[in-house]
């Protein structure tokens, strides 16, 4: 029971929470039993037995008999053991599952007692049955017999084991159920409407806690937490701003600015994500950010998730920066030993301000003077342990930029991400044409094809994406290979040249090959996914992905965002296999008809919940028991408002009629992963 379902004590079998009860309060006459009703429970005279079929189609057959009609009984297994156990002529309570055969109502494996008025009296519940496993089912521990565990223990415990933990007028407000009743209820509930009343009453426990916990880790890091203090703009960041901004920021871009400076000049630190869309330009929010640190005096570094994308940035920053008089460094898993003995001492010495890199730079052998900002691009690749390192690399902790463009809907980050402030670019910069969308099947490939070489005879580049399939690295590799060559005998050299990216390959190949694309050498990009996150090659107009059914929305919008950074109209071609299940064609439908990325997020949660939504399964922050972001969404919005006014209020719950709130997170402490979120 430990082991296998996480039941350790009589607490965890409380919350283990039933999935469905059965309903033996009420018996039904034969007469009216109808094919609506799934379980059933009838009493009657049971009629003599007859065992009919042979091998596999042996069975048992009797029926029972009211005076409203009759009722078939069927049994395939212990045939014996049953005829042996039950006698005909006697009047049996049974209860089962109600199926139609031929026409006639029956029960198959039903379960049986001989009928004592007097016990179906005391039947006043609702039966819970409880997630059980196989192995447990062996030992006898199967999902009704966890009822009868937690029946025993319901006797024993007293209204003081479970006290009330929500505030009474909150109580009374919201008409929840009180705690204790709700526990009980959602076990043993007496009616239906009970047990709805109870689930209500703790999902809202569910989510307000969660909330309440990150809301007062927030509010007191904003209070307490020291950090380095950016409150000048210097000559760095004006002389940037006002020459060689390449284009005027959009509003979005200038709020986001705001916010974060704002936040990192009042002396405390900073912790947030800025969400935006592929291709909003968080780069040069980023890159304003980091001039920001360097004119008051402090280092900032940029980590990226991949070689490939840290030495982009790399690029991109350093050219943009190229007119300042600013050392710009770059460090990954690659960079050459003496190369990287110089940076690791420019870096300590403080001759470096500005570093990009991939988590190499959160290396142990890596110090810094006085690191005063830290930026992470495509934040879901870093683990919150790896977010952890960075406090070991400076004496007050350094401002955190989370970026990321997966985008998660707002309620969802505001509820996994609660203990991080939150800025959003919301707005694509000016002049992007949407990208158009098209599903097509393997078998218009020839069309694909000849569609990209008269794109390609307008000067534009192309990507091909084949998906992995992560559990095989080689069954990747050969599809890649195999893909290759097909696209090969379509773009032969010398008139076409294919750069490939994948992730056999050592960086210094990926990056030339990476390199040749960028520059025009190449006109197609045939790659796996290494390239999904981030890279920006405006010329490119042409998205092509392969077997797109094994994608994710999310994973699709990313790849569709390599393409319509440009002057030039683009395109995404999806290519899938004619036979498409149910989800892959909604996913077909969605992506073909939007190219906003947070509609996309929102239809992707409701597709595969958001358990599985990238960026927030490390935050283990969803896992409600009972709870589900989406469904209960108006529920989160009544709690978040609710904990927001608490803490206003009363931001160290000292106050008495916040006792019970205190004195529950208390309780909890350390049975949570709260506390390591960075
Ligand atoms: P992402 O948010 O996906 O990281 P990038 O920062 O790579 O997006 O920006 C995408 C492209 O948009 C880049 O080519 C960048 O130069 C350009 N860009 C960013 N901001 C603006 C703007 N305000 N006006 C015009 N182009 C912009
Ligand atoms: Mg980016």
């Amino acid at each position: 029971m430990q082991k296998e379902l996480g039941v350790f004590t009589f607490n965890d079998l409380l919350h283990h929470f039933p999935f469905r009860h059965i309903d033996k309060t009420k018996i039904t006459a034969i007469g009216n039993l109808n094919p609506e009703e799934e379980y059933v429970q009838c009493i009657g005279v049971l009629n003599s037995f007859e065992v009919i079929g042979a091998k596999q189609g042996r069975r048992l057959l009797s029926s029972v008999q009211d005076k409203t009609g009759s009722l078939e009984l069927v049994w395939f297994q212990s045939i014996s053991t049953i005829q042996k156990m039950i006698s005909p002529g006697s009047i049996y309570l049974m209860y089962g599952k109600l199926s139609y055969f031929l026409g006639k109502p029956q029960i198959v494996h039903p379960e049986m007692e001989i009928w004592h008025p007097e016990k179906v009296a005391g039947r006043d519940s609702l039966e819970p049955v409880y997630p059980s496993t196989e192995k447990l089912k062996a030992r006898g521990l199967g999902g009704r017999q966890i009822g009868k565990l937690t029946a025993v223990l319901l006797m024993h415990v007293k209204e003081n084991d479970i006290p009330e933990n929500l505030p009474q007028n909150i109580v009374e407000e919201l008409k929840l159920m009180p705690r204790f009743d709700a526990f009980t209820q959602i076990h043993f509930p007496k009616s239906t409407a009970k047990y709805e009343a109870a689930v209500r009453r703790l999902k809202f426990e569910e989510i307000f806690f969660a909330q309440l916990r990150m809301n007062l880790l927030r509010s007191q890091r904003h209070r307490f937490s020291k950090g380095v203090v950016f409150d000048k703009v210097g000559d760095h960041f004006n002389k940037f701003y006002k020459e060689h901004l390449p284009f005027e920021l959009t509003s979005a871009q200038k709020r986001v600015l705001k916010e974060i400076r704002t936040d990192t000049a009042r002396g405390r630190q900073m912790n947030r994500l800025l969400q935006g869309d592929v291709g909003s330009g968080k780069t040069i929010v980023a890159l304003l950010c980091m001039l920001l640190a360097v004119d008051n005096g402090f280092q900032a570094v940029m980590m990226a998730p991949t070689e490939i994308l840290a030495r982009q940035h790399f690029q991109t920053v350093s050219a943009l920066l190229s007119s300042l008089d600013l050392n710009v460094a770059i460090l990954t898993g690659s960079t050459k030993a003496r190369e990287r003995k110089k940076i690791l001492e420019g870096l300590a010495d403080g001759s470096i301000p500005v570093l990009l890199g991939t988590h190499a730079v959160i290396e142990d052998p890596v110090q810094f003077k006085n690191l005063g900002l830290v930026i992470i691009d495509e934040q879901h690749r870093f683990g919150v342990a790896q977010r952890a390192k960075l406090w070991e690399k400076a004496a007050l902790p350094p401002h955190v930029l989370v970026m990321t463009a997966t985008p998660i809907p707002r309620t969802l980050a505001m509820t996994a991400y609660g203990d991080l402030d939150y800025s959003v670019i919301d707005e694509l910069p000016p002049g992007r044409k949407p990208i158009q969308t098209v599903h097509r099947y393997d078998h218009d490939r020839s069309a694909v094809m000849d569609f990209l070489k008269a794109e390609i005879e307008k000067g534009r580049q192309v990507y091909i994406i084949f998906p992995l399939i992560e559990e095989s690295d080689k069954l990747d590799y050969e599809n890649l290979m195999r893909g290759y060559d097909e696209i090969k005998t379509y773009f032969p050299e010398p008139q076409y040249w294919i750069s490939m990216v994948h992730g056999r390959q050592p960086a210094m190949q990926k990056e030339t090959n990476m390199q040749r694309f960028v520059e025009h050498d190449t006109q197609l990009m045939v790659s796996t996914t290494v390239i999904e996150v981030g890279v920006n090659v405006p010329n490119a107009s042409v998205m092509v992905i392969e077997s797109s059914e094994k994608f994710g929305l999310s994973q699709l919008h990313q790849l569709r965002g390599r393409v319509g950074r440009g002057a030039e109209k683009s395109y995404c071609i999806l290519l899938t296999g004619k036979k498409l299940g149910r989800d892959a064609r909604e996913r077909m439908k969605i992506m073909t008809s939007t190219n906003n990325g947070f509609e996309i997020a929102e239809k992707d949660l409701e597709l595969r919940g958001p358990g599985d939504i990238e960026g927030t399964k490390q935050s283990g922050i969803l896992n409600f028991k009972l709870a589900n972001i989406i469904n209960d969404r108006a529920m989160v919005d009544v709690a978040k408002k609710i904990c927001e006014e608490i803490l206003t209020d009363d931001p160290d719950l000292s106050q008495l009629r916040h006792q019970r709130l205190k004195d529950f997170l208390q309780s909890q402490k350390g049975k949570t992963a709260w506390s390591k979120i960075s």
